[in-house]
């Protein structure tokens, strides 16, 4: 928050800029490109205890912005992990040992069928592999078959972080991300698509579709804050006349490299997510366009949202 003080200070050389409500909007209903399958559990006991979400966030242990590629749900030291669905173990790897997961500490990988009949990105998809980093213990074994509610580990913090959490990924079709199949075209783990979906795709969310837009007043340029209540962090899509960003399938965003990725500026659109911590009581993002755009669309990974304006 401090950082957003400073830059409106910069800009203004003045006063605290307002932020009023821009209208009631227009409730809109647009089916996603993959429709959200929860017939899924949850990984953790308490799943509500999310730290960080999927999608543009304010890393502050980092100082830097980042495109959270699943949930970080906290807990505290041993709390039980679960296999999320019936599925087998296609991986393990102990922290330190090379692999894809260097920064992931002790990281399970398992592979859960989809239902016939499932796109991504126009192709057939079969397959979503469900990740678990940061663990104290793993519990299973490659190629071992697991069941849905079965212990699959304990939550650590192995790895790259300085807190006992789970980050929790869903990668439909191939484990590798984009810019790994990039760098690697024979590794043979290539589809064309950045594989990570919000995990509530899968294993649901409180879903209480309460969120808030306002415009920023007193700001160069027209710039709206959405928020949204710790029970509804599921955002996927940004649509204006300015072009749409999907986060979920990448649309708008450049995926190719994990600079690219973090970075929130697309064309005359820009993303500053505000700080989110496990006290925050909600999730705040600001929207910056150079200019008002003819309308605005908001929409959840359910296809759910608001529209203000016009298409
Ligand atoms: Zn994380």
């Amino acid at each position: 928050m401090k950082r957003l003080v400073g830059l409106f200070a910069a800009l203004l050389g003045c006063g605290d800029p307002e932020l009023v409500v821009i209208d009631q909007g227009t409730p809109v209903d647009i089916a996603p490109e993959f429709p959200p399958l929860q017939i899924y559990g949850a990984p953790v006991p308490e799943p509500t205890a999310i730290s960080s979400t999927f999608g543009p966030r304010w890393k502050a242990s980092d100082d830097r912005d980042d495109f959270h590629l699943g949930i970080d749900y906290f807990g505290t030291l041993g709390t039980r992990v679960f296999a999320i669905g019936d599925g087998t173990v296609s991986a393990t790897y102990l922290d330190g040992e090379p692999g894809p997961f260097t920064l992931g500490g002790n990281v399970v990988v398992v592979e859960h069928e989809l239902p016939r009949g499932r796109t991504f990105h126009g192709r057939p998809v079969t397959r979503f592999f469900a990740v678990y980093l940061h663990l104290d213990t793993i519990l299973v074994a490659a190629d071992d078959p697991v069941t849905a509610g079965q212990q699959v580990g304990t939550m650590g913090m192995s790895g790259d972080t300085d807190f006992v959490h789970l980050h929790f990924e869903t990668r439909i079709e191939t484990v590798c991300s984009l810019p790994f199949q990039l760098a690697n075209p024979d590794a043979g783990c290539a589809t064309g698509f950045d594989p990570h979906v919000h995990p509530f795709v899968f294993v649901g969310g409180l879903n209480e579709d309460a969120i808030r837009v306002e415009e920023l007043v007193g700001v160069p340029g027209f710039v709206v804050r959405y928020t949204a209540t710790r029970g509804d962090l599921d955002l996927d899509v940004i649509e204006s006349s300015e072009g749409v960003l999907g986060f979920n399938e990448r649309t708008g965003i450049d995926a190719t490299s994990i600079p690219a990725l973090d970075s929130f500026t697309y064309g005359d659109v820009e993303l500053q997510p505000l700080d989110f911590l496990s006290t925050s009581s909600e999730l705040e993002l600001e929207i910056r366009f150079r200019e008002r755009p003819a309308f605005l669309e908001l929409r959840d990974i359910f296809g759910r949202g608001i529209r203000f304006g016009s298409r």
